[in-house]
């Protein structure tokens, strides 16, 4: 095999280059040449930009702050020879960046594995069947096929090409996009200019096409440039900026603070080694270290519970705004509903029938009046004939089991075609088809020319919405002749039908000379040949998340191509609209929508609930009004005309099925099951992440306050440290590891769907964890002093009291751990056993507390002594007063809150 690279392949034949390929156009590769060439070419993937080795961010982990002082702290203490202190700090430093560097990996892994999950997909012929196989698996040589909302997988010569527009922006910074063809062209031309290449990376906006990949990998014109391509999985959100941004002022303030009592203490004559590891003290106790981690590690653990129940998280920003999302805008067919499409009523000529069976299965009746029809008329059999053959998809049957390849609602035109007693081997055979337009939803019609091989003529039909189709239908048939089509009665029928929820679509056909089809010939003189009209349930589980997300304050907005009776209809069975709602107010569509100026829309879409017949390009406005009345907005779309929508949207969501490639890129999430519901579940993982943020941050800010704040006291007043520096040290890591990591895997709050979204813009925390913040920091101030000025009182040495203080740190932060589960609910009736985690690092602190007490290797590095059993049950005690204390604050909140209510 010759694999030519960097040849000129616009110059060259399509049909030399299949050859130089040893491809087939109709075929494809074969399996044992597709296996040798993956071993000769490797994937189809294209190198990331280097990642930082694992060594290098080892060592980033040293870049901080508080490393860098502790290391001061440990090369001071050995200048000293005070060994086990340098050690211990020491030892500290190095656990601290090996939790430092674990959680980074873990977090960096945790959206790694998204990208997996979010590989493109490409339609190939191999082996003369066509499927769909990840384009990283393609090789060169693989036929692929392309239609619009397609993401070119691989460089590609041109084989067979339909109105192909190709956005190759990103290559050649052309913003319109290029018409593609496939005549061969001169050999010096630059890349814009060959029409009959297409190039990886680029998007298909219209149209269809054939190719060969003649490049992959770093082989194609975008492998070329591979560097301009972003790293999409940086760990930045507008949360950890702020946090960030909030740790550095923190950590000059203290910095500040620690160099102030430096000073004041030598001029107090205090030892300046002394004064050294009292500020020492103070910036470790104060500096709130974990934090930014801490953060991190949430998002992580969002991210992939997200990932779990179906959403995969694209940019990492979305899981916090997906706990404010105000309002959800979902396509109906597919997301909302089953797109499990049965016909269930045809109108034709005249008379109505409606027709029986069970899901695809092509056996069932069709009835009029209620009794079973014997004889079809012939322009029934002409209808069904229409509605099977202006198609594109097909019924699989495996082992009796039946499904649709394709669009449900084509699929479901051939099972009632079939049900008819037609066969499809004799309908292919005797009306091949010649030509055919694919439907899109901005057309809102298909159409094909079939043969009547019979009778040797060309017939064009036409099957869309009912507005189109009567539009250019001119006569129908009525008791067998042809007469003048009355579009009243048949609108009456669409009424009654739509306004069972049922999807209706009109069919009709004309004769034509020639066999391609051409744009002048859709314009009138039609014949009608009926309705047909199909049900398309409503998913269960979709309609219990519309239920909730109204109930946690999130409007939902069911926008649709369909009609608007139809998609009202099916809005009233999901109570996405109120029973009592009328009609006029709940319902906007595409043609009122156009109608309307900014400000009308802007004050209309509050009440809207549907918006129906509209086209894609129209739900960019809907977005912007929503965003101007301040709605925080998530909206699903799945072609390549909704990308701009996506984009706009606050939250924007393409389907991980249906969805074509472009609205995929331009998303923040994906659902990989195109279900309503799993919106919902990411909108509760979303709020349960800040949830936890927030319970962290308050839990874990009053230690550093109390820390702070008791070696403050004590250089300002020139009293002994209460708390050693390596205590500190030990009480910060083994109470974040132990107790704070473990806040994290907080389930859900039973009420976390029943509260209002959270305002995006508003401060992280409320004033009133604030308070309580200060009251639990200033808790510890006075429980910790006091305790220790007791033992001290009571003539114990003064090891003796710091272990005292020690214990009051670690055991008030246990208790207060219980007040942070919820930070609403009284503490008395949170349910404290539903965070197994949470249970089990409450064991593991309480039996390192009882080491760090009680053994004598650690009380010769911390400098610590064995306590009796008095002073234990004081300490517990008073450490669980904490619990009281926080109680307190929150009931004189909530009478506060009652009476100014
Ligand atoms: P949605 O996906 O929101 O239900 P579509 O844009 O798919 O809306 O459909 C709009 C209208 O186009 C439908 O009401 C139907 O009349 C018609 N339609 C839908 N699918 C097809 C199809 N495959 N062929 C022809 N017409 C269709
Ligand atoms: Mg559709």
């Amino acid at each position: 095999m010759k694999y030519l690279t960097g040849q000129n392949w616009h110059s060259i034949q399509a049909k030399e280059i299949t050859e130089l390929f040893e491809s087939d156009i109709s075929d494809g590769l074969s399996p044992l040449s597709i296996k040798h060439r993956e071993e000769f070419f490797g994937k189809n993937i294209l190198k990331e930009t280097k990642q930082d080795s694992k060594l290098k961010k080892f060592f980033m982990q040293f870049h901080s702050a508080l490393i860098y002082i502790l290391l001061g702290a440990s090369a001071v203490t050995a200048f000293l020879q005070e060994w086990i202190d340098s050690g211990v700090i020491f030892a500290v430093v190095i656990i601290n960046v090996i939790i430092g560097y674990i959680q980074e990996v873990k977090a960096q892994e945790a959206i790694e594995s998204l990208k997996n999950m979010m590989n493109a997909e490409a339609i190939v012929i191999r082996d003369g069947i066509k499927i769909n196989i990840s384009s990283i698996d393609l090789v060169p040589g693989d036929i692929v096929l392309l239609e619009s909302g397609s993401k070119v997988p691989a460089d590609m010569r041109l084989l067979e090409c339909k109105n192909l527009k190709v956005d190759e922006s990103m290559l050649t910074g052309e913003s319109l996009p290029s018409q593609k063809n496939t005549d061969i062209h001169k050999e010096n031309i630059t890349l814009n200019d060959r029409d009959n290449m297409t190039y990886s990376g680029t998007y298909v906006t219209y149209g269809r096409a054939k190719g060969i990949v003649v490049a992959t990998a770093g082989y194609t014109e975008l492998g070329k440039i591979a560097h301009l391509i972003e790293n999409t999985t940086a760990m930045d959100t507008p949360l950890t900026k702020k946090i960030s941004a909030f740790s550095k002022i923190l950590l000059y303030v203290i910095l500040a603070l620690a160099a102030f009592t430096f000073v004041v203490g030598i001029l107090r004559d205090n030892s300046a080694v002394e004064m050294f590891m009292a500020s020492v003290a103070l910036a470790v106790g104060a500096i709130p270290e974990g934090l930014p981690a801490a953060v991190t590690i949430t998002l992580a653990i969002g991210v992939s519970r997200m990932a779990s129940k179906n959403a995969i998280i694209r940019k990492l920003p979305a899981v916090e705004t997906l706990g404010s999302v105000t309002v959800i805008c979902s396509d109906k067919t597919g997301t909302l509903t089953q797109n499990k499409m049965s016909v269930t009523h045809i109108y034709c000529s005249d008379n109505t029938y409606e027709i029986t069976g069970n899901g695809y299965e092509p056996k069932g009746d069709f009835l009029q009046d209620g009794n079973k029809l014997e004889f079809f008329s012939d322009e029934l059999k002409d209808l069904l004939r229409a509605g099977y053959l202006c198609n594109e998809s097909y019924l699989i049957n495996k082992d009796g089991h039946y499904s649709i390849n394709g669009d449900p609602t084509e699929g479901s035109l051939i099972v009632s075609a079939l049900k008819s007693g037609y066969e499809e081997r004799i309908l292919n055979k005797t009306f091949p088809r010649s030509d055919l337009l694919p439907f899109e939803s901005d057309r809102q019609f298909m159409a094909t020319i079939n043969m009547d091989v019979e009778n040797n003529q060309n017939i064009l039909y036409l099957k869309g919405s009912v507005e189109k189709i009567l539009n250019i239908s001119e006569f129908e048939f009525i008791d067998e002749k042809l007469v003048e089509i009355n579009k009243d009665k048949i609108l009456e029928k669409v009424k009654e039908f739509a306004g069972q929820g049922l999807r209706v679509l009109a069919i009709s056909k004309k004769l034509v000379a020639g066999d391609k089809i051409d744009s002048r010939l859709l314009d009138n003189k039609f014949i009608f040949l009926g309705l047909v009209a199909m049900m398309d349930p409503p998913r269960p589980e979709a309609i219990e998340a519309v239920k909730e997300s109204i109930g946690a304050g999130i409007k939902i907005i069911m926008i649709t191509g369909d009609h608007a009776l139809t998609a009202f209809s099916i809005a009233k069975m999901m109570s996405i609209v109120d029973e009592g709602s009328k009609f006029e107010e709940s319902v906007i569509t595409g043609i009122e929508l156009s109608k309307m100026r900014d400000s009308e829309l802007i004050e209309k879409v509050s009440h809207a609930r549907v918006f129906a017949r509209v086209e894609p390009e129209q739900k960019l406005r809907i977005v912007d009004a929503l965003q101007a009345r301040g709605e925080i907005v998530a909206m699903t779309g799945d072609g390549v005309n909704d990308a701009p929508a996506l984009k706009q949207a606050d939250i924007g969501i393409a389907m991980g099925r249906g969805g074509t490639e472009v609205a995929k890129e331009a998303a923040d999430m994906i659902l990989s099951d195109d279900n309503f519901s799993s919106i919902t579940h990411a909108v509760r993982e979303g709020r349960n992440v800040f949830d936890n943020l927030i319970k962290f941050i308050t839990w874990t800010l009053p230690t550093n306050l109390g820390e702070g704040l008791v070696i403050l006291f004590a250089i300002m007043l020139g009293l002994t440290l209460p708390i050693l520096p390596v205590q500190i040290l030990w009480i910060n890591m083994s109470t974040a590891i132990f107790l704070g990591l473990m806040l994290v895997f907080e389930p859900k709050e039973d009420g976390i769907m029943k509260r209002k979204p959270r305002k995006p813009n508003s401060s992280i925390l409320r004033k009133s964890m604030i308070v309580q913040m200060l009251v639990v920091g200033v808790y510890m101030l006075i429980t910790a002093y006091g305790m220790f000025n007791y033992a001290i009182a009571n003539g114990h040495s003064v090891e003796y009291a710091r272990t005292v203080a020690v214990n009051i740190f670690v055991f008030v932060e246990l208790f207060y751990l219980f007040s942070c589960k919820e930070l609403q609910n009284s503490v008395f009736k949170t349910d404290i056993f539903n965070n197994k985690f949470l249970l089990l690092g409450v064991g593991l602190m309480i039996f390192a507390q009882l080491t760090f007490t009680h053994v004598s290797f650690m009380n010769i590095m911390f400098k610590s002594e064995a306590l009796d059993i008095q002073t234990w049950i004081g300490i517990l005690v008073i450490a669980s007063g904490v619990l009281f204390v926080v109680e307190f604050k929150r009931y004189i909140e909530s009478i506060t809150v009652n009476k100014t209510v």
